[in-house]
């Protein structure tokens, strides 16, 4: 069997279209310009992309943004100065603090001092806590598109094994909360695997759909795949041959029922993902929008 391609592409392309759409109603009700503001501290090429490419998608939504370059020896303290002013700024809706920020940078504390009304990537715990409540302000951006995915191609989610393999903030822990929330979207049944977990290739194999973000290339393989599983690959290796995900995409995809491509597949999403938030936020501020998403927003 071959498993059939989930193109992140594709849908990317058909949702930003949606928010296009949306971000030109709201300006022409509102003659107010959604707007995002990012900060890059230092330059980290990678980041520089993942920047620019955040920008260019703003762009084609309709969306204004604008960067913010400290200087890579800047302070925590100066670094939530800048925060701090784009807080009181009412024409920035969004604030993105681009990670890794440089090692002398208190993460935590100025990922805390976004206003939670502005942090369209949904790390503050004010957000974080909504998220798990069930009743998200923002919703998280990687793990949003790729449920997104799923229910897009009308992949069965309630009832259905979940493994998720990766526990962290960003990715793995917002992805186990978000499809066990009761609800269209939720109700699977999810496991979580991590570095401690005992006989991984025996629960992967448990999952009809597996969503794998450890950061590890070509991690998974055929042997630890159900055959006709959903595999999401969120990984994002950078080798000399290129970028490879978490899965062994070759091997894998004769075994699964439906695998994403890494590129084009989760990556695009989460960019699409951060101009739907946004848009949210730009409502949010204002009085368009009284909060909590619902799962087709
Ligand atoms: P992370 O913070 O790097 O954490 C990695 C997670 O994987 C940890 O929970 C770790 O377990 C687990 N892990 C590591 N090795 C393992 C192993 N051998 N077996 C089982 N679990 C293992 O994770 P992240 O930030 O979510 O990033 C993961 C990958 O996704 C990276 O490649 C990243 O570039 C990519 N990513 C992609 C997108 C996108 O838009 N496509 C977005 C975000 C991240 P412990 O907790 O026990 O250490």
């Amino acid at each position: 069997m071959t498993a059939v391609i989930l193109n992140g592409k594709t849908l990317s392309e058909q949702i930003r279209a949606e928010i296009a759409l949306e971000t030109a109603d709201f300006v022409k009700a509102t003659g107010v310009t959604p707007c995002l503001a990012a900060v890059l501290v230092g330059e980290d090429p990678g980041s520089q992309v993942y920047v620019r490419n955040k920008q260019k998608a703003c762009e084609k939504a309709g969306i204004a943004s604008q960067l913010h370059r400290p200087p890579a020896n800047i302070s925590t303290e100066e670094l939530l100065a800048l925060v701090d002013r784009l807080n009181r700024d009412p024409a920035v809706h969004g604030i993105l603090i681009q990670s890794p920020p440089p090692k002398q940078i208190d993460e935590r504390r100025v990922l805390e001092a976004v206003n939670p009304l502005k942090d369209v990537d949904a790390f503050h715990p004010d957000n974080v806590g909504r998220i798990v409540q069930g009743r998200p302000r923002f919703m998280p951006c990687t793990p949003y598109g790729i449920q997104q995915m799923l229910l897009r191609n009308n992949i069965p989610i309630a009832g259905a094994n979940v493994v998720v393999v990766g526990r962290s903030d960003i990715v793995g822990k917002p992805m186990a909360i978000l499809l066990m929330q009761r609800g269209p979207g939720g109700d699977a049944t999810v496991t979580v695997c991590h570095s401690r977990t005992r006989d991984l290739p025996a629960v992967t194999r448990s999952a009809d759909i597996l969503i794998v973000a450890i950061g590890r290339p070509k991690f998974i393989t055929a042997d630890m795949v159900k055959p006709g599983a959903v595999v999401i690959d969120v990984g994002m290796n950078r080798l000399e041959t290129g970028l490879v995900g978490d899965v062994d995409f070759e091997a894998v995809k004769e075994v699964a029922g439906h695998i994403t491509p890494v590129p084009g597949g989760v990556g695009l999403l989460t960019v699409t993902m951060l101009l739907r938030n946004t848009l949210t936020a730009a409502r949010l501020q204002t009085g368009k929008c009284s909060g909590g998403l619902g799962i087709r927003d």
